[in-house]
Order: structure tokens, then sequence, then C-alpha cells
């Protein structure tokens, strides 16, 4: 244990390095894995992967160099404000209100996972982000200490692991340095074996305790009493889940469905920029004579019959726009001057409020042949997205 804050350093430096290149984005499967690692031994994406986290860690470390000590939440604060993050991780999987979305557009550590990927956040997101950097100057992950639902929703799978961090009560001497340590604020020297779903297996508190084999990674050992809580807590987590099942299925929302990313759909982004066109068709008559009046007029009639396709000729384009959590991209056919059907190539938005947005704005758009529609209350950002990809995709036919 003694050089691991040196390869944890080093594995944050290689995983910022793999979000910026879409390692983790485009291949689903290791998040499966980290999950199975989270359930099996605690939350290590906190810790050693989420390159938000990593920003802030090295802005506290700034702070350190710097010479700023850093403070820490009352611990009368610290009791209650210690939930945050698992009310807002409930609050977003369970209440879909377009106030919560419009805060969630602001969320730092999204902000920064798609400025990573190329994609810029707004002013004001970007504010957030760097909000957050000059905090961490002072006190000690912020952001995830009381804001990342993310982080609370790893913090909770992982309650129930079997290796954590064991401290022996026969050496502790007590010195406290380890809760002085400890980024998430838990009180280490109070705990035999470590549950807190607070805990991001940093091994800070391991690294900075002087007395060697006091502090351990190792197999929960239990007592009889730990024990009868463990499993009724089991209990109570195998009613919850089945009650978040139930609600999804109750909202026609498959809980198990994920979205895969299609690599064509990649490659097109990563070669064009985000609001590039691709049009199956030649445009139009570029070969043409040019238009008589008798035509411009027919154009004109036409724009005011057909709607938002009026003067576009026959093919499919594509377009994008901005959804909750980047582009939306969308493919529009256009025939006889109408829109017939807008379908969603590719998204990054959650499922839950991306089902809602797709299922009335394409047809919405195509009932309407115009981009001027009621957007879907509870999915706003993916419904813009893909309004504003379907805009773009006409505006570029044009
Ligand atoms: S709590 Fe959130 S921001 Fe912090 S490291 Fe975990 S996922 Fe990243
Ligand atoms: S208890 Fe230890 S491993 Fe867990 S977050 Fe605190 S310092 Fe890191």
């Amino acid at each position: 244990m003694k050089n691991i804050q040196k390869y944890r350093f080093g594995i944050q430096i290689l995983c910022l390095i793999l979000s910026i290149v879409g390692f983790f984005y485009n291949f689903k499967i290791t998040m499966l894995v980290i999950m199975g690692l989270t359930l099996l031994s605690g939350v290590f994406y906190c810790g050693w992967i989420c390159p938000f986290g990593f920003l802030q860690d090295t802005f506290s470390k700034l702070g350190n160099i710097l010479g700023i000590k850093k403070k820490k939440m009352p611990a009368s604060l610290q009791r209650i404000f210690v939930y945050s993050r698992y009310m807002i991780f409930i609050i977003v999987a369970f209440i879909g209100l377009d106030i919560i979305y419009s805060i969630m557009s602001y969320d730092p550590r999204t902000s920064f996972g798609n400025m990573l990927l190329g994609t810029m956040p707004s002013m004001g997101a970007f504010s957030v982000i760097c909000l957050f950097i000059i905090v961490s100057l002072f006190f000690d992950r912020p952001f995830c200490n009381y804001f990342c639902y993310e982080g609370g929703k790893y913090g909770i799978m992982g309650f129930f692991r079997i290796f954590t961090i064991k401290r022996n009560e026969s050496k502790c001497v007590n010195c406290k340095k380890c809760d002085n340590t400890c980024p998430m604020n838990i009180q280490v020297s109070k705990c035999t074996n470590l549950s807190s779903p607070q805990c991001i297996n940093c091994f800070q508190c391991i690294s900075s305790c002087p007395v060697k084999g006091t502090l351990e990674y190792g197999k929960v050992n239990f007592t009889k009493k730990e024990k009868n809580r463990y499993f009724s807590m089991i209990g109570v987590a195998l009613i919850l889940m089945a009650a978040f099942f139930a609600y999804n299925i109750l909202n026609g929302i498959n809980p198990l469905e994920r979205k895969e990313h299609s690599n064509i759909t990649n490659e097109v982004l990563a070669t064009e920029p985000s609001n590039s066109t691709s049009q199956d068709v030649e445009s139009p008559s570029s070969n043409d004579e040019p238009a008589s009046n008798d035509e411009i007029e027919k154009t004109e009639e036409a724009i005011e019959i057909s709607g938002d396709a009026a003067g576009i000729p026959d093919g499919i384009y594509t377009g994008t726009g901005k959804g909750f959590r980047g582009p939306i991209t969308v493919e529009v056919t256009v025939k006889d001057q109408q829109i017939t059907s807008v379908e969603v190539i590719d998204h990054r938005d959650d499922m839950k409020w991306y089902n809602r947005a797709n299922a009335v704005i394409p047809d919405s758009i195509v009932e309407n042949q115009s981009t001027d529609i009621d957007l879907v209350s509870g999915a706003t950002y993916s419904s813009i997205g893909i309004r504003d990809g379907v805009k773009d995709a006409l505006e570029n036919a044009k």
C-alpha cells in the first residue's frame, strides 16, 4: 500500500486519456465490468476513473501546493448533507420534472465528460465547472461529496460489498489521521468494517495511517450483530429494486434497456463538424438551368402549402441537434416536398427521457410538416435535440 497513491495518480491520468478518446463511451462493456467490481468491492470508479473526480483531486493538490489549508464541513451539517447526493439520485431516477432537467443541464461531471469528447458546454455549464474547481482548492471533492447523483448511485450499489477497508481496533492509536485525510469526510476511526456508500476506495486513509497493519483492505468480517443488520438491509434493497423495476415497467420503460452507440455514426461525427449534414442525393438542380419566374412562383406557393420541406428535393438528410447529454443525430426523409419520416439514428440521452421525446416529436413533425411543435414536458432537452436535428437537416438540404 506504500506506493498506492502514485499508482492511483497514474491510473487517473490514463483514464483521463481513455475518456478523451471515448473509450468508456464506445466500449460500454467496461462500464458493466466497473459495476460488477462495485457490487463486489465498493466504488472504484470515483476514486480511480472519473475524470471530474480527478479534476477535483488535481485542484485540491494545487491548493495544498499553494499552502491553502483544507476546510471540512462541520460535523453537524455533514450529518445532514451526507444524504444530499442520494436524494438527488432518487429525484433524478424517479421524478421527471422539467426543473430537474434544467438544473441537470449544468451538471459539471457530464459537461466535463462531454468537453473531453469534443462538445463544448454552454457558458453557464462551463461556469459551474469552474466554480467547483475553485471550491476544490479549499474543500476536498465538493461535487462528489454532496451533488453527484452518479457517485450516489455507485455508492448504493457498493453498499453490500464483500471487500472493504477494515480497521484493527487493537492496533489503532486513535490519532484520527485517517478521518482528516479522507476526501469524502468519512469517520474511518469509528469503523471496523467500513460500509459507508461515500467511500471511493482512494485508500488515502490507509496511506496516512502511522501504524502499519491497522487499516487494511480485505474481506469483510462481520460480527453477529453486523450480519443481522447486513441481511435486513439486503431485504430492504431488494424491495426497493423491485419497486424501481415495477415503476419503470408501469411507465412503459424497459429498465434494462441500454442504447448501443452506432460505430458508423461515430465515424460520421468524428469526421464532420457537429452541425454538418450529409445528403444522399445531389443538391437541387445544381446543373440545371436557372428557374423561370413561373417556377419561382410555384416554389413560393409550395412553401406556403408544404411547410418546412417545401422546395427540398426528394432524399434522406442527416442533421444534428443538442440533446441533454450531447448530440442527437436524425435522419429526415423528404418526398414530394413533404417530410415523410424522422428517425433518430444516434443519441446519448438517458433512455427514460429520450423514449418519451422520441415517441412524440418525430410523429408531431411529420403530422405538422413543421418543426414548430410543442415539446414533451419532462423530456424537454431530448425533444429540443430531435427538433433541432430535423431543423439542421432541412436547413442544410436547402
Ligand atoms: S462522485 Fe461523481 S464526480 Fe465524483 S468521482 Fe464519482 S462519479 Fe465522478
Ligand atoms: S474511507 Fe479511506 S478509501 Fe474511503 S474515501 Fe475515505 S480515505 Fe478514501
